[in-house]
């Protein structure tokens, strides 16, 4: 018998969460981001699920060359763009659009005169200061990439610091359009918190990664919990044992969790070596939530390498067997997420090549229904 963890990536999840997606941006074509292996999920995996996408934004070039070899004849957007002199001659070959977002990108470009045309995105940094020229820099570097004859057509691209949070888009939103005013050209500009909360955003294109995997932009569970998307990643695992703890009675390394009465806890084959998060907290009143039995209850003491441990007070039935979902369908992502002090993204990017994982398929009729 394998060790009794596995995950599961839900396709028809990701496929309603497009749909979603679609509903809350209708004018606009869908940049389904599959960067970091498909936030986790697996791109191979999340492939067909996520199909119905106008493009897919990634940055690597051997993701890029998986999805043409899994049949993918649309748009392939490198978001960080390219990275050597030579990758140029892979944009051709893959048909892949880059983002172009400073000097050195643009000088490779202007050296390599590649036949094209190519499909490019012009970064502008409107104040995210990590891609993209200056809005002042912007328009010549424009001109620069218009002039190239390789160059077939240009996007003018940016990125929001703030669309999930209190500080918002507009100053962003007001650098950019003030430098593109008069440039022709569609617009990049929205991650998953611009397309789900600023239409005013959307323009052609949208870029959202983390709804389509059905977790929250900001890392709070509330800020989506109406919008219908369903989570596309579940991690499952089994009790593999139970103890009787005693008043004073502590648990695990460090004892940072002691009973305060007689308690029964089970011990959950899932640690940080298969990705749950090392600093969810197993103590106090907002210890990580943990689904045993089916029934909600809470981690306790300190989450070790190949085990965590949970309370077993509100599921008196629970035995060595029982089934225990860390994240997914009944427990959403962003709850752990919230009492490990870090968002969904991190959690499912970790999720660690040990875990076995099977597919949900399209057809698969016991797939999630909300
Ligand atoms: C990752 C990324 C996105 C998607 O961001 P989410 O917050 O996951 O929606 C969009 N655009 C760029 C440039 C990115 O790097």
């Amino acid at each position: 018998m394998p060790r009794p963890i596995h995950a599961v990536i839900h396709q028809p999840a990701l496929a309603n969460n497009l749909d979603v997606i679609r509903a809350r941006a209708p004018d606009s074509r869908v940049w389904a981001v599959v960067k970091a292996n498909a936030y986790g999920h697996g791109i191979r995996r999340a492939f067909a699920g996520l199909r119905a996408t106008d493009g897919f934004g990634l940055l690597d070039l051997n993701e890029a060359v998986l999805l043409r070899e899994l049949g993918w004849q649309g748009p392939i957007l490198l978001l960080e763009g390219f990275f050597q002199p030579q990758d140029v001659a892979l944009l051709e070959e893959y048909r892949l659009t880059a983002a172009i977002h400073g000097e050195e990108q643009l000088r490779m470009l202007e050296l390599a005169r590649p036949k094209g045309p190519l499909a490019i995105q012009l970064k502008m940094n409107t104040g995210m200061n990590r891609l993209g020229f200056r809005p002042d820099q912007y328009r010549a570097a424009w001109e620069r990439a218009r002039a190239l004859p390789c160059v077939g057509s240009i996007v003018h691209m940016t990125h929001f610091s703030d669309a999930d949070g209190e500080r918002g888009i507009a100053h962003q939103l007001e650098v950019f359009d003030a430098a593109t005013v008069n440039l022709p050209g569609e617009a990049s500009l929205s991650n998953s918190a611009a397309t789900l909360w600023h239409p005013a955003a959307h323009r052609a294109w949208v870029r959202p990664g983390i709804a389509l995997y059905g977790a929250s932009p900001s890392g709070r569970h509330a800020d989506i919990a109406d919008l219908g998307l369903m989570p596309a990643m579940s991690l499952h695992s089994e009790l593999i044992a139970v103890q009787e703890l005693k008043a004073g009675d502590t648990v695990g390394y460090g004892s940072l969790f002691t009973a305060t009465e007689p308690m029964r806890i089970g011990i959950v084959a899932c640690g940080y070596a298969d990705g749950y998060p090392r600093h969810a907290r197993g103590w106090g009143d907002d210890a990580a939530p943990v689904v045993v039995d089916g029934v909600r209850t809470r981690l306790v003491g300190r989450v070790s390498m190949d085990m965590l441990c949970v309370d077993l007070t509100p599921c008196p039935k629970a035995r060595v067997g029982s089934p225990v979902t860390l994240w997914g369908h009944e427990l959403p992502i962003d709850e752990v997420a919230a009492a490990s002090d870090t968002v969904g993204y991190e959690l499912m990017c970790a999720l660690a090549p040990r875990v076995p994982v099977s597919v949900a398929t399209l057809t698969t009729a016991d797939a999630p229904a909300h």
